[in-house]
C-alpha cells in the first residue's frame, strides 16, 4: 500500500530558507510528499504563496510559522500550525517580532564592523529578500564579502553563540508566543523540544506550563531528535493529553544534510499524525 507521507516543518525564502514557497511546494510533489506545513520564522506571508502553488499541484499545504521565544534556560521554538490569513492584530504582532530581530541584526552588523569586517544592513537585507531577516543571511554576506570561508565559519568565529559579534535575542516569552499562537486558531507545537539540550525536568515542566497558555502539541519527529527522545517525547505527551507534531525544519541549502520529508534520512511522517491533530481541531470547534 501506498503510504501517504507528510511534513509539517519548512522553511522558505519567506526566512531562512533557500526554495520560494512555491518552488518548495514543487519539491514536496517531487518527493511524494501529500502535505506539508509552511513555517517560516516569525512571519506568514509565504503563506498565500505557497496555499495558491499547492492548489496548483495538488498538495495539502498548512498556513504555519515558528516563533522564537525566549526562555530563562534560552530560546525555544513555538510552531503555530493552521494559522488564519493575517488580520489587524496577527500583523502587528509578527511585525514587534520582525522590528525586534532587525534590531538585533543591526547590534550584530555594528559589532562586527568593529570587528573590522565592514558590512551593512542594506547588504544583509537584499540578502534576505523578502522575508524574515536572520543570522543565517548576515552569515551569507560575511562568505560572499570573503570575511570567511563558508557559512558555518561565520558562525564559528563571529555570530554563533557567544562568539564575539554574537547578540541574544529580545524576543517574547514562550508563555506569550503560544498564547498569541492560539489566540490566532492556531494549533500551537513545542519545536524541537530536545534541540538546545536544557535539562529534560526543567523542559517537562515548562511545557507543562505552557499548557493553561494553549500549547495543544509537542514536535515529537524532527531531523535532530534520535528514537529515543522521540520515544520520550511522545510518552510526555500522552502523560499531559496533548498531541504530536513532526516535521523536517527543511531550509534548502541553508542546512543542506536535510532532506524535504525525509530529514537526515530516517524522518518518515505519516498522514496519521496530520489526521489526528485535526481531529482535536474538530473536537475543540476549530477549522480545519
Ligand atoms: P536567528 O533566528 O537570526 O538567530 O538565526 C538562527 C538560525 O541560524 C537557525 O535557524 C539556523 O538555521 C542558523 N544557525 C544557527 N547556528 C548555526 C550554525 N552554527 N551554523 C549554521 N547555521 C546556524
Ligand atoms: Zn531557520
Ligand atoms: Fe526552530
Ligand atoms: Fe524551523
Amino acid at each position: 500500500m501506498l503510504v501517504r507521507r507528510i511534513d509539517l516543518h519548512t522553511h522558505s525564502t519567506f526566512s531562512d530558507g533557500t526554495l520560494d514557497p512555491e518552488a518548495l511546494v514543487r519539491h514536496a510533489c517531487e518527493k511524494g510528499l501529500s502535505a506539508i506545513a509552511l513555517t517560516d520564522h516569525d512571519t506568514c506571508q509565504g503563506a498565500e504563496y505557497a496555499v495558491r502553488a499547492g492548489r496548483e499541484y495538488g498538495l495539502r499545504v498548512i498556513r504555519g510559522c515558528e516563533l522564537s521565544a525566549t526562555s530563562e534556560m534560552g530560546e525555544l521554538h513555538i510552531l503555530g500550525l493552521w494559522m488564519p490569513e493575517e488580520g489587524a492584530e496577527m500583523r502587528q504582532v509578527l511585525k514587534d517580532l520582525q522590528q525586534r530581530r532587525m534590531r538585533r541584526n543591526e547590534r550584530m552588523i555594528e559589532r562586527l564592523c568593529s570587528l573590522g569586517l565592514p558590512l551593512s544592513l542594506n547588504e544583509v537585507r537584499a540578502c534576505a529578500g523578502c522575508g524574515t531577516v536572520g543570522r543565517p543571511h548576515i552569515a551569507r554576506v560575511l562568505f560572499r564579502k570573503g570575511y570567511v570561508t563558508s557559512v558555518r565559519q561565520a558562525f564559528e568565529r563571529y555570530i554563533g553563540q557567544g562568539k564575539p559579534a554574537f547578540v541574544p535575542r529580545d524576543s517574547i516569552s514562550p508563555e506569550e508566543a503560544v498564547r498569541f499562537l492560539f489566540s490566532c486558531g492556531a494549533t500551537v507545537s513545542l519545536a524541537h523540544p530536545f534541540l538546545y539540550r536544557y535539562p529534560p525536568d526543567w523542559l517537562f515542566a515548562s511545557i507543562k506550563k505552557l499548557i493553561p497558555c494553549g500549547l495543544d502539541a509537542i514536535e515529537a519527529w524532527h531531523s535532530e531528535q534520535s528514537e529515543r527522545e522521540t520515544d520520550e517525547l511522545v510518552s510526555w505527551a500522552k502523560k499531559l493529553g496533548l498531541g504530536l507534531s513532526g516535521g523536517s525544519d527543511f531550509h534548502g541549502q541553508n542546512k543542506p544534510g536535510i532532506k524535504l520529508g525525509s530529514g537526515r534520512g530516517n524522518l518518515c511522517l505519516g498522514f496519521d499524525i496530520l489526521e489526528a491533530l485535526e481531529s482535536r481541531r474538530r473536537g475543540k470547534g476549530l477549522p480545519v
